[in-house]
């Protein structure tokens, strides 16, 4: 399809602390299965007639194969999920598109998303879409194939397309990253539904800006009702089209600060999310257009437009600086929230099959002192008869010498 296969080395990128976590907590999952495993066919062995396990004993260790399982299925599938918000046409396409360095989605006049689509790694070399509750593969070569197809498809606004991506081409992909592109918060009034939807389980939201005008009250709405959801979403501000203001550089550095002046309130004083501080390290001027255009270019892909306006290297590295920020944002937040609870429960899954073990250690140890004790008892018991028999023996013996002795005297007297 024309794809450069990238051999991107990201060794170094803050993504890997979710990527190595997720292989460290998958590797103690499979020893979990094997410890649950062998537990089960212990309890087998010591089961039956006569046998130390009730049959209950062994359902219940044998009900943790299943529940290890599920855990399992889903590690496999965890993953980092971010999701861009913003008016229609302020560059949340082409942001997406910057960062998988690759013109994935359509993006301009004409294709307004009006379904939410979810970019996500493909394991095959194939891309293709998926709609929601479907099973059905929609194979896409290309991206104006990918508009033609969502728009034959009449989706409803509040649909979700699955766009699967070979993920040997993009580096956030193989490292587990879901992009989540949105329909302009300025076309729906089902906020709420989108919000449970689609948003609840991101780690990070990103609000996509145009640097050409403020802040609008439907975007910050929409903030709004997502901080009342979520306890403490990440929030990121693009300000984008930020390639404006080079037509303007007496104005440059003003406008800024007051863009940026506004924002750091916006997430600070109004949605509370975050610090003035560390709402400053979260706003970002910078233009997704030229940032993709860069890239295209480095990937040798013909690009429609040649020439960047001033700045664009300076505007260039504020986008570089936002991925870093998100990266490590999005991965710090995505084990804490999804591994942690993961974690806790193996281990009391680890408590709860250690604990029926003991169990079944105790009913034997408890058996064995009994039968100890009957032993002992009939230890007495034999004894006793034995002291009995003894001295029955003798008397016996006394009683047949003294009978002998009185026979013999008998018979000495008749003689
Ligand atoms: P979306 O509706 O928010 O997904 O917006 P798109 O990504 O489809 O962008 C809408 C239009 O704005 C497209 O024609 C883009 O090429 C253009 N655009 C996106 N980002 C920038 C930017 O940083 N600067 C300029 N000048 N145009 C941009």
């Amino acid at each position: 399809n024309g794809s450069v296969r990238v051999n991107m080395s990201n060794v170094d990128s803050p993504l890997q602390i979710f990527v190595r976590a997720k292989k460290k907590i998958n590797d103690i999952f499979v020893e979990i299965d094997d410890y649950v495993k062998d537990a089960v066919t212990f309890m087998h062995a010591v089961s039956g007639e006569n046998g130390i396990a009730t049959p209950q004993d062994v359902a219940n260790v044998e009900s943790y194969v299943s529940k290890v399982q599920a855990i399992r299925e889903v590690l496999k599938r965890d993953h980092m999920k971010v999701a861009f918000f913003g008016r229609t046409s302020n560059g949340k396409s082409t942001v997406i598109n910057a960062m998988l360095h690759d013109k994935i989605l359509p993006s301009g006049i004409g294709h307004t998303t009006n379904c939410f689509l979810q970019v996500e790694g493909s394991d095959t070399d194939e891309a293709f879409l998926r709609t929601e509750g479907s099973e059905e593969k929609l194979n896409v070569q290309s991206v104006s194939q990918l508009g033609h197809a969502l728009c034959a498809s009449r989706l409803q606004e509040c649909s979700l397309v699955h766009v699967y991506w070979p993920r040997e081409l993009c580096a956030l992909l193989r490292d587990d990253v879901v992009l989540v592109d949105s329909p302009g918060v300025d076309v729906t009034p089902n906020l709420d539904e989108w919000i449970d939807k689609y948003c609840l389980d991101a780690d990070v939201f990103v609000l996509v800006a145009n640097a050409e005008s403020t802040l609008m009250v439907t975007e910050k709405n929409f903030f709004h009702k997502v901080s009342t959801k979520i306890s403490q979403p990440n929030i990121f501000i693009l300000n984008n089209r930020w390639d404006a203001s080079a037509s303007e550089p007496e104005y440059l550095d003003q406008v800024r600060t007051q863009h940026a002046n506004r924002c750091v309130d916006f997430l600070s004083r109004e949605l509370r999310v975050c610090t003035p501080k560390e709402a400053e390290e979260r706003i970002f001027f910078i233009s997704a257009k030229e940032a993709l255009l860069t890239r295209l270019r480095d990937r040798h892909q013909p690009v429609s437009s040649p020439t960047l306006a001033d700045g664009h290297q300076v505007r260039y590295f504020e986008f570089v600086d936002f991925e870093r920020k998100f990266e490590e944002c999005i991965s710090q937040s995505a084990v804490r929230t999804k591994f942690a609870q993961h974690s806790r429960r193996g281990r009391n899954i680890a408590a709860d099959v250690m604990a029926a073990l003991e169990l079944v250690y105790n009913t034997a140890t408890d058996q064995k002192s009994a039968k100890v004790e009957k032993q002992r008892v009939l230890h007495e018991q034999l004894s006793a008869i034995e002291e009995q028999l003894t001295t029955i023996t003798r008397q016996m013996k006394d009683k047949i010498s003294r009978m002998v002795e009185s026979v013999e005297h008998k018979v000495s007297l008749t003689l």
